[in-house]
């Protein structure tokens, strides 16, 4: 009998997996479960449709052939209702049972909801998918007033959407900034501006405590967390991620706000391994677990995953070592965040100028992340840095030079 993997979520991690696993092993049986009604496609430029700039084409990475020239057996529209670990059965949502003996679960997250009264009117929207990127796009293009609720990499998305489909917009945050874990209030007032002169308006520290909707069920205000109403046909909610984990019950996989795996991506459960946002994974340049949610680090744990799961032995397996980066290509500057720019025990920054500003994060006197704006050109020697986990905590000044040279840093012969 031929091997068989199974793949839950086809998105990047999942879709590379199987990609992986299919070069490594022509005869197994492959398969890939998902609930959505697509195949695999640009999660990131969803936005850019959303906004009106791109049509539906260029966004789908693979059309259904991709998976039938490789022998890929993918279920569309199939929703994972729990897990077996024991008999290595997957279950569905229509009676079906997928044999494996090694899964791989992909199931990233889904938008968390805002607790407050008529938060699934019509109009209020929650942005994960090429679908919810449809409806976006529909009713933004007809919409004159908006509301964008959550101050992070996501909501600002939304807010460059309302910008581009000329919806006038509030930007409702709870802190005083936008991405306040991320920037400083220096750094946030570049973003802050720029959002302004595309037609939203931050309004900081303040909430919502609720939507008033018409006799349709339309959404047509937002009350912030003072009660002032803000005019709003269109609503875009980013408030965090729930991980899609609940078929996992019972199954005996460790879980902690994710699935938690170790640096080769399997979880506590034989034969069961994770890649992708889902994850909660060890990560061997921090020395600790993390969790990571960009295209460009789903990709590479689908990859890791997929090697290990074909793995004949532990010599072959592969570590995860990845430093990851998201960028924001809204504005006329860019910015770039990369590594862990939120979880270190000391830092540095400097504005250059009204559109540059940087910022750099250590751990144990050795640099793990940063943000960049208006120059992100110094990203690649950052980012070696990191991964060379070299001491340079007490050398800020020359770390945040414009022009920064690596070879003027002072390092130990052996690093
Ligand atoms: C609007 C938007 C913009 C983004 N922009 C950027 C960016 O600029 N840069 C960047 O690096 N990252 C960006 N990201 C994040 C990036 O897209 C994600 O980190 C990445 O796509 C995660 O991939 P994944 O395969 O882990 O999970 P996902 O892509 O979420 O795939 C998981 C799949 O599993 C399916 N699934 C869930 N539960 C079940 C179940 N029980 N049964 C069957 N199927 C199930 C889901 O429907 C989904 O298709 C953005 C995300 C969004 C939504």
């Amino acid at each position: 009998m031929s091997e068989s993997y199974v793949i839950i979520g086809d998105g990047i991690a999942g879709s590379s997996a199987a990609e992986t696993i299919r070069e490594a092993k022509p005869d197994a049986d492959v398969a890939i479960i998902t609930d959505e009604g697509e195949a695999l496609y640009n999660r990131i430029l969803i936005k850019e449709f959303a906004k009106g700039k791109l049509p539906e084409a260029p966004i789908s990475i693979h059309e259904p052939e991709w998976y039938d020239e490789r022998d890929i057996d993918l279920e569309l529209n199939t929703f994972v209702t729990n897990i077996d670990a024991d008999a290595h059965e997957v279950h569905t949502h229509d009676s079906g049972t997928f044999e494996y003996d090694k899964l791989l679960v992909a199931t990233g997250g889904t938008p968390t909801q805002l607790p407050v009264d008529n938060s699934d009117a019509d109009g209020i929207h929650h942005f994960w998918t090429f679908q919810d990127a449809r409806a976006i796009a529909e009713n933004a293009e007809q919409a004159e007033t908006g509301v964008v609720v959550g101050a992070g990499l996501l909501g600002i998305d939304l807010a460059a959407i309302c910008g581009e489909q000329d919806v006038d917009a509030h930007y409702i945050m709870r802190g005083n900034r936008w991405w306040r874990y991320g920037l400083s209030v220096d750094g946030a007032e570049i973003i802050h501006d720029a959002l302004e002169e595309k037609g939203v308006t931050p309004v900081l520290e303040s909430g919502v405590n609720g939507f008033k909707t018409d006799d349709d069920g339309n959404v047509v205000a937002t009350l912030d967390a003072d009660d002032n109403e803000y005019d709003s046909e269109f609503v875009g909610i980013a408030i965090g991620l729930n991980f899609n984990t609940e078929y996992l019950q019972g199954s005996g996989v460790e879980t902690d706000n994710g699935v938690v795996v170790d640096q080769y991506m399997q979880t506590n459960v034989e034969d069961i391994y994770a890649a992708g946002d889902i994850t909660r994974y060890y990560d061997v340049i921090l020395d600790e677990y993390a969790q990571n949610g960009s295209w460009g680090s789903a990709k590479q744990q689908g990859a890791v995953a997929g090697k290990n799961m074909v793995a004949d032995s532990d010599e072959e397996k592969e570590e995860f070592r990845w430093v990851s980066s998201y960028s924001i290509t809204h504005f006329d500057f860019p910015f770039l965040s990369f590594g862990f720019p939120t979880m270190g025990d000391d830092e540095c920054e400097e504005k250059y100028s009204d559109t540059e500003w940087r910022r750099l994060s250590f751990k144990d006197g050795k640099l793990i992340g940063g943000v960049l704006i208006g120059d992100i050109a110094p990203q690649g020697k950052y980012k070696d840095l990191i991964r060379n986990e070299v001491e340079v905590a007490d050398q800020k000044d020359i770390l945040l030079e414009k022009e920064f040279d690596p070879e003027k840093l002072a390092l130990p012969q052996e690093q």
